[in-house]
């Protein structure tokens, strides 16, 4: 435990003054200055301090879960015939990801400084359900902004996070999707932010946001090279998807300042390289630098300079922006970035799913396929660890029409008749 906390303590500022290289920053309207300051000098004073992390220790071991296990994924490996793959288990945390261990210290930093409410913003609904989850164990009250798109496609999460009795705000300004939601949460928090807190779901946002998101998400990797030393597996590479950032900043922070393992990020593919047809920034067409959400990284821009459609088949990897840490870090080169497509990241997923009884979340599906293919290329002796995110249950909606179009169907509409005949009685 006490490596935990000096390493928590050391990694709490890897940022120059809120910058990541040429990324970052903090571009906030004058009124949340004062708010964002008040939330750095909180987290550094947290970092430094034992009662906070114990508090946060127990948390981890008792709420989410942790350590989540590594698996060795021996058949697979053995099909591939060449390097080792090894799967860290993230979606055996708490309400089904990664996201869970954010939230949790977030929520508990809010505590710590007295607020009583806290404000957060969800795409698909799973930053949503960890937010409104460490909200009910800690007692805070939780607001949550959604598209009111999402919130049409996303029912089982909206009924999650009402279940755990946060307030779910559809937002229908805009594309009525994310990139809104934020933008409605800013305007939130700059009325109240003497009371409220305002959760980032990924490692992205104005300063020091980005520190702290992957500060609590690097349990992920300290926990994987403590099991990799265990077994004395010395790691050819990590591989990790990447929607803003969060899950691949945290599994990759211990590695960041050695030369090795190749760390590497996976973006959405979506169904091509065209226009609105998949969410790449760092090797897509039409990614561009930007400032969006109050900090500067790579975006996909429309040629007006407006953020632009994105499409992924996993409602976690089409954000149009990548947090700044991983932006610099693949400018650098330190963290190389490939993409997989919708039906790559599925392929993967039913491979997995054969044959380790594993069904990887559709984001972290794309992690699979690119380390199932750099598996493939390396020899045997070598191992590539994935990071699976989250677990797949959450996309049932999506992946059974996929792979049991008729039967599934059929279901849905037994279902439907069952509820409606339930409702003439
Ligand atoms: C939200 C989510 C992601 C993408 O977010 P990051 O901040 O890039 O990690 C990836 N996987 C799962 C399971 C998610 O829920």
């Amino acid at each position: 435990m006490r490596v935990n906390e000096d390493t928590d303590r050391k990694d709490a500022r890897r940022s120059r003054d809120g910058y990541f290289g040429p990324y970052g920053g903090r571009y906030v309207p004058e009124v949340l200055r004062s708010a964002i300051e008040e939330i750095e000098a909180a987290f550094v004073k947290a970092m430094a301090d034992p009662a906070f992390a114990a508090e946060l220790q127990r948390l981890r071991s008792d709420f989410i879960g942790r350590p989540t296990p590594l698996l060795h994924a021996e058949n697979a490996s053995r099909l591939l015939g060449g390097a080792d793959l090894y799967i860290k288990m993230e979606g055996l945390a708490h309400t089904g990801a990664h996201k869970i261990n954010n939230a949790v210290g977030q929520v508990l930093l809010a505590r710590r400084m007295g607020k009583r409410r806290v404000i957060a913003e969800t795409g698909a609904g799973q930053h949503g359900v960890a937010t409104a989850a460490a909200c009910a164990k800690l007692g805070v009250e939780c607001v949550v902004y959604m598209g009111s798109t999402d919130v049409d496609r996303q029912q089982p999460n909206v009924a999650t996070m009402e279940l755990f009795g946060a307030k779910v705000i559809p937002v229908s300004s805009g594309s009525r999707t994310l990139k809104d939601a934020i933008n409605e949460a800013f305007r939130d928090w700059a009325g109240s932010f003497a009371d409220t807190f305002y959760v980032i779901g990924s490692a992205l946002g104005p300063s020091p946001y980005p520190d702290m998101v992957r500060t609590f998400q690097s349990v992920v990797g300290r926990e994987t090279k403590n099991q990799l030393a265990e077994r004395g597996v010395v790691p050819e590479a990590l591989v990790a998807c990447v929607g803003g950032g969060s899950n691949a900043i945290g599994f990759f922070e211990p590695f960041l300042d050695l030369e090795n393992p190749r760390l590497i990020g996976v973006e959405a593919g979506g169904i091509g390289p065209g226009p609105g047809e998949h969410a790449s920034r760092m090797t897509g067409e039409g990614a561009r630098t930007g400032i969006v959400h109050g900090y500067k990284s790579r975006f996909l821009l429309d040629e007006d300079g407006q953020v632009a459609e994105t499409r992924s088949i996993s409602a976690g990897l089409d954000y149009p922006g990548i947090g700044p840490e991983l932006a610099a870090l693949g400018r650098s080169g330190r963290v190389e970035f490939r993409r997989a497509t919708d039906a790559e990241a599925l392929e993967a997923l039913s491979f997995i799913a054969k044959n380790e009884g594993v069904v990887f979340a559709l984001e972290s599906a794309h992690a699979a396929a690119a380390a199932i293919s750099l598996a493939r290329s390396l020899r045997p002796g070598k191992a590539v660890v994935v990071n699976m995110s989250g677990r797949g249950d959450k996309d049932l909606f999506i992946t059974a029409p996929v792979f049991r179009p008729v039967e599934w169907k059929a279901f849905l509409e037994r279902e439907l008749a069952a509820l409606n005949a339930e409702g003439k009685k």
